[in-house]
């Protein structure tokens, strides 16, 4: 949609195609409905590619403040929150969508909707199959996004268009998704739901540790420091939750003392998880343990159908500085496509904004 915008604004003839039934349908339910198109601590250091180098150059080209500008330029006004976490101001992300839905239709890009691209090739000019029809272009950018998130149109089948040129296609996994654990490890922790620190371990050494929502599902656990997390971990790994993050081990020790039975945990945690914690420690040694490193073996994660963005896809190797294809001319990438992922918080849509006017800017030399 912002490649189409830039395009048809420097006087090209452009022809967007969207399998479903309208455009940007997964952007209007990013950031809990609420619309991260970016954040304000912007860096490489929060992206995982191929060539993190890369994505370093490429936003240095097209930043979060040019992302601000270009939507504002559009309508609309865009603030950060306490965290950085940059939203419109009417914390609506359907609004976004409708503001790029609407820039589209007053420059009068062509939109064919239900009209899924099945075949691609290149015989002196591209060739796209989209319901039964063939379309001539000079060139043409793949945004078809990655696997996450099927409901939404992306079910990782529009890799296959890139392939037809040759590219590779890293393995794809789930990333900002919840994690899954023995479930007899959560048993009785449902629904709870805590500001917790949360590390992830590989054979005991740190692999990532945030500060966040941290909540008990039926399978594990989700939130939005373990959708940070499940950017680092994997099946094997060990989760150590602190409960008490603002808390020292004495003055927790020195809590507990005050009583015995479970009325220790009184106005220490939650009632239902000092409950639980209380039932599992088999002293007050074990107690403090569980309150401060609580364990959980990643065992998985809960797919792609709950999987916010995709780790993996086409190289960003096999693509040159505008991201145009190093194996056929005139064919680019934007977004998920491209083995690019960031962390959660506005990153992903970032990545969006940034590979789509590279790609533009591109498609128009
Ligand atoms: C629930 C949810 C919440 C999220 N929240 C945030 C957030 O707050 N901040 C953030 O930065 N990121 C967020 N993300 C991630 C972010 O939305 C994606 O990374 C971003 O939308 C990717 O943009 P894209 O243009 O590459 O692909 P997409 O937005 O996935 O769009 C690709 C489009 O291509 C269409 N398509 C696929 N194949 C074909 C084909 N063969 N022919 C025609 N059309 C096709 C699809 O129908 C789809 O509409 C969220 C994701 C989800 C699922």
């Amino acid at each position: 949609m912002t490649a189409a915008i830039l395009l048809t604004r420097e006087g090209r003839r452009v022809t967007l195609f969207e399998r479903g039934e309208r455009l940007g349908r997964k952007l209007s339910a990013s950031g809990n409905g609420k619309g991260n198109v970016t954040n304000v601590h912007m860096g490489p250091e929060h992206y995982f590619s191929d060539d993190r180098e890369k994505v370093a150059r490429a936003l240095s080209r097209f930043s979060n403040c040019d992302t601000v500008r270009f939507l504002e330029e559009i309508g609309g006004i865009f603030l950060p929150d306490a965290r950085g976490r940059v939203y419109p101001a009417s914390r609506q992300a359907s609004a976004v969508t409708d503001l790029l839905r609407g820039e589209i239709a007053r420059l009068g890009v062509e939109v064919k909707l239900n009209a899924q691209v099945t075949k691609l090739w290149h015989d002196g000019q591209f060739q796209i199959v989209s319901g039964g029809q063939t379309f001539g272009a000079d060139r043409v950018i793949l945004a078809a996004g990655g696997k996450a998130a099927p409901n939404f149109g992306t079910d990782g089948s529009a890799f296959a268009l890139a392939e037809g040129f040759g590219h590779t296609v890293l393995p794809c996994s789930p990333v900002l998704v919840q994690l899954r654990c023995e479930p007899a490890r959560v048993k009785g922790l449902k629904g709870i739901r805590v500001d917790g620190g949360l590390r992830v371990l590989r054979w005991g050494e740190e692999q990532f540790s945030v500060r966040g929502d941290v909540l008990f599902t039926e399978s594990g656990v989700s939130g939005d420091a373990v959708f940070r997390a499940s950017s680092y971990a994997t099946k094997g790994d060990l989760l150590l939750i602190d409960f008490l993050p603002d808390v020292e081990e004495n003055k927790l020790k020195e809590a507990l003392k005050r009583h015995t039975g479970v009325e220790k945990l009184l106005c220490v945690v939650n009632n239902g998880l000092g409950r639980a914690l209380f039932s599992r420690a088999k002293d007050e040694e074990e107690l403090v343990r569980l309150l401060k490193a609580f364990p959980l073996e990643v065992t998985g994660t809960l797919g792609f159908a709950y999987a916010q963005a995709t780790r993996g896809g086409v190289p960003l190797g096999e693509t040159d500085e505008n991201l145009q294809s190093l194996k056929q001319s005139g064919l680019f990438f934007a977004g998920e496509m491209l083995n690019v992922d960031g962390e959660c918080g506005g990153y992903n849509l970032q990545w969006a904004f940034t590979s789509a006017h590279l790609a533009a800017e591109g498609a128009l030399k």
